[in-house]
């Protein structure tokens, strides 16, 4: 399966290539030719809170901002940030509701914790599908499972709206610095066209994986990968430590070896090794245990629904759901693993 999906991927870069040569329309869009005056953003959290900010720059000369989230002090803060600006000044509006984000914006982009709450934006009362019609670009950039987003993209596509699933990598760093990967699935080459200008401004690979699903499929093997890779990275640096070494050294000495990973080089688990990582920083952002023990869950899912065995994605996924259920680490970055090893796994 991932040997075919590789070669599509690459199959369809090529195109992506070809396609590039020919110039991006702006804000109009290519099939209805109708110029796009407002950008939405649903869901300003830990990523979508950067993300809104980088589309928001990208765009504020040409489109208005509509946002919402049912946490509003997201909105607030996003608010204060941007119509403070006098060159900005009620650039920013903020939606009562997900429909109102689908009524006044054309594009729009939804970054949200789960399937749950993805159903909800879309399809629950006052959700976005109400007011979706052939006019609109959706990208849901959420982690969620594939037949969620199939079937998301199945009832836009229906309504003639274009829709892709774009999750994405890169973390909370990538999210503020714009360099985010987007594995983006879509039915058709044209929508993925629609969709690169917007979010190229926020990342810096925008990779087409195939149908509308398959970006998901990507973001989940990716996912289940970095979970086992940073409880690995965890068990290391807390073995070195206690054998005595320095932590700092250790990590330099994998980093040029061959346990080099991106859990031990550029995310260490261990705090004090990097200045700028989640466990300096107390394990506080970042990326949360529940968003963790979730990803595991569609991987281990996804494993029983095509009979693939995942072992240590399984083993991984007991971890990550100890950790997420207890309350001293419900609410740290998935790293903490290192805390949790050092702390109760004498
Ligand atoms: P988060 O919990 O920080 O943010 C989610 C936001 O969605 C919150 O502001 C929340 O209030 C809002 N929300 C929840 N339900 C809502 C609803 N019904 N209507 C409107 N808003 C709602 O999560 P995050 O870390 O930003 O992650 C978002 C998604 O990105 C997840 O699917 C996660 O798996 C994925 N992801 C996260 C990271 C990371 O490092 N944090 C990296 C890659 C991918």
């Amino acid at each position: 399966m991932i040997a075919s999906f590789l070669a599509r991927s690459s199959q369809s870069k090529t195109r992506v290539a070809t396609k590039l040569a020919s110039p991006i329309t702006g804000l109009r869009f290519k099939s209805t030719g109708s110029k796009v005056k407002r950008i939405g953003f649903v869901g300003l959290g830990n990523m979508g809170l950067p993300m809104a900010t980088n589309l928001f720059n990208g765009f504020k000369d040409k489109a208005d901002f509509i946002i919402y989230d049912i946490n509003q002090k997201t909105t607030s803060n996003f608010l204060k940030d941007h119509n403070t600006d006098p060159n900005n000044k009620d650039k920013v509006k903020v939606a009562k509701s997900p429909l109102e984000v689908a009524q006044e914006a054309t594009v729009i982009v939804t970054m949200l914790p789960a399937s749950q709450h993805v159903e909800g934006v879309y399809f629950g009362k006052d959700g976005l599908f109400g007011a979706l019609s052939e006019n609109h670009l959706v990208m849901d950039a959420s982690t969620i499972d594939q037949s969620m987003a199939t079937r998301v993209a199945k009832a836009l596509h229906e309504k003639g709206a274009k829709a892709i699933d774009a999750p994405v990598s890169g973390g909370t760093g990538g999210a503020q610095a714009g360099t985010l990967t987007f594995m983006v699935g879509s039915n058709t080459n044209a929508d993925f066209e629609l969709a690169k200008p917007y979010l190229e401004k926020m990342g810096k690979n925008i990779v087409y994986c195939g149908t509308n699903g398959n970006g998901q499929v990507a973001k989940i093997c990716n996912n289940m990968l970095l979970g086992i890779s940073m409880i690995a990275t965890s068990e290391t640096m807390n073995l070195g430590v206690r054998m005595g070494m320095d932590p700092k050294l250790l990590a330099g000495i994998l980093n040029t070896s061959s346990g080099r990973c991106w859990s031990s080089e550029v995310y260490n688990p261990c705090p004090g090794v990097q200045e700028n990582s989640a466990a300096t920083r107390g394990y506080t952002g970042g990326f949360g245990m529940p968003l963790m023990a979730k990803d595991l869950r569609l991987a281990v899912n996804a494993a029983v629904d095509t009979k693939t065995t995942v072992m240590l994605g399984a083993m991984a996924q007991q971890l990550y759901n100890q950790m997420a259920a207890n309350k001293d680490y419900e609410n740290l970055d998935f790293s903490a693993a290192y805390k949790w090893l050092s702390e109760n796994a004498k």
